[in-house]
């Protein structure tokens, strides 16, 4: 993540993918990346080892266009971690692509992180006090330096006092020389997942990784766990105080892919339950169910399911085109939408239509959506957003904007309505998201639908302070 003191957006989201002994371990992280393809597609890298020396290849783009076959043959030896990185392009460069590697007393070392940390910026001002250069912006660094300047003799110690001292999320890999160490901060934000391979281990932040290099799911690394995986096999360590598990609900509702389980649930029967609860909380008399794609559509299939309204795949997504999300200026945004979805006409026409999504953010999607489908002859639009209003940003790795651009953070759902333009609009509650997720636990982070955070966001308030002086 970039440290920002001077805004409250929070940059990227990332996947997280490594394998200890496998003798094609880069080629298998490349696939294991490229499962994780969603989870960010603005840079990818791979940092293999050989037991002698890290290799590593970076790029920006796409896991595909960043690597070719004689990059990964370069990548050498039987372990290796990779990362893809989803950011704003403001931030975008090939300095902060992961993992990042460096050469330090002991060895080389490679770092790949999906999360936030609230305190990074803090401690790199330390850092930079005494001297200390850093390389890029990302949070992670500060955990490197950590590492680097700690006293401890052995790396597990190393790390664990470097974890220690940060505060935020984190799923991390770290490669050396001859070990892997995958750790999961102890509220345990974002998901990170055990797999083995043959002999092999390999760790992922989303089980459909394990799907496609068939690797058999093992299971969940436990929040707060540090698990160290070398040739003499496999140790874990729970080396933090308890604290409230506290996995991110929003996985659960957009980020994760629908055929993972996170959390101990799988993201699509998750959905599904999402729109069911919402066809309950919002029942509307109508023709269709039309999901936004491909976010809306297992809560649609469940909304369809549950109010016996036919489902009909009634707008289409070209599937070449990024995320809108990623883009970064409004106007661009606005023909984003236009580029990336189309309404089918004949599926339409007449109708009164339900249409769900995942989420409204700043609500530009809905507004060209609901345009969209007036426009194909739909005689209603009822929108129907399978999670509560989105009101807070998130600090702990998920990209939203700062809570201005939040269209719920200060607009009731009749002002949202008036401005997307639909003729009613349905928002699934917070009791009804808790139905729904109730298999995969009862505590979650729902900090940007409630406003809750588990973790006070130092960073920002050292910036406050830094105002102030
Ligand atoms: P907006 O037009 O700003 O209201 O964006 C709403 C759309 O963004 C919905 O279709 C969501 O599926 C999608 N979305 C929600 N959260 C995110 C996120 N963190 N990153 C990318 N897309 C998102």
């Amino acid at each position: 993540m970039e440290i920002g003191l001077k805004d409250d957006r929070f940059h990227d989201e990332c996947g997280v993918f490594g394998i200890y002994g496998h003798p094609e371990a880069a080629n298998i992280t490349y696939l294991g990346l490229y499962s994780l393809q969603h989870r960010g597609q603005e840079s990818a890298g791979i940092v293999s080892s050989d037991g002698r020396n890290l290799y590593s290849h970076k790029g920006m783009g796409l896991v595909a266009d960043v690597f070719s076959g004689s990059d990964i043959e370069r990548l050498h030896g039987t372990s290796s971690i990779g990362h893809v990185r989803y950011s704003t392009t403001g931030d975008s460069h090939i300095k902060n692509a992961q993992p990042f590697v460096v050469e330090y007393a002991r060895g080389g070392i490679a770092v790949a992180h999906n999360g936030n940390l609230v305190n990074a910026a803090l401690l790199r001002a330390e850092f930079e006090a005494y001297g200390s250069i850093f390389q890029s912006s990302m949070d992670t660094e500060t955990i490197v330096h950590l590492i680097a300047s700690s006293k401890e003799t052995s790396l597990v110690n190393r790390v664990t006092s470097a974890l220690k001292r940060v505060q935020g999320s984190y799923s991390l890999l770290f490669l050396t020389e001859d070990t892997m160490i995958a750790a999961r901060d102890p509220f345990g934000f974002r998901p990170l997942s055990l797999g083995r391979l043959k002999g092999a281990w390999v760790v992922a932040s989303e089980t459909c990784a394990f799907d496609l290099i068939e690797a058999d799911y093992v299971r969940e690394i436990a929040p707060g766990e540090i698990l160290v995986i070398n040739k003499d096999g496999i140790v874990s360590y729970r080396p933090f105080p308890m604290v409230p598990y506290k996995p991110c609900v929003f996985e659960f509702i957009y980020f994760a892919r629908p055929d993972s389980t996170i959390f101990g649930a799988n993201v699509y029967s998750v959905r599904k339950k999402l729109g069911a609860r919402l066809s309950e909380e919002h029942p509307v008399e109508a023709d269709i169910v039309v999901p936004v794609p491909d976010s809306g559509v297992p809560a649609a299939v469940g909304y369809a399911e549950a109010s016996g309204i036919p489902f009909e795949k009634g707008i289409v997504r070209n599937h070449y085109v990024g995320r809108t999300f990623i883009e970064p200026k409004d106007s661009i945004r606005h023909f984003g939408v236009k580029i990336k979805l189309n309404a089918i006409r004949d599926v339409i026409n007449g109708k009164r239509v339900i249409v769900i999504d995942d989420s409204i953010v700043r609500g530009t999607t809905s507004r060209k959506i609901i345009k969209m489908i007036r426009n194909a002859g739909a005689k209603e639009v009822h929108m129907r957003i399978s999670s509560p209003p989105t009101i807070c940003p998130c600090y702990y790795g998920i990209d939203t904007p700062r809570s201005k651009e939040l269209i719920a953070s200060a607009q009731t759902v009749e002002d949202i309505n008036e401005y997307i333009t639909s003729d009613t609009l349905g928002y699934l509650s917070i009791e009804g998201l808790y139905r729904a997720v109730s298999e995969a636990g009862a505590s979650f982070c729902d900090a940007c639908f409630t406003g809750k955070y588990p973790i006070d966001i130092i960073d920002h308030a050292a910036s406050q302070l830094a105002l102030f002086k």
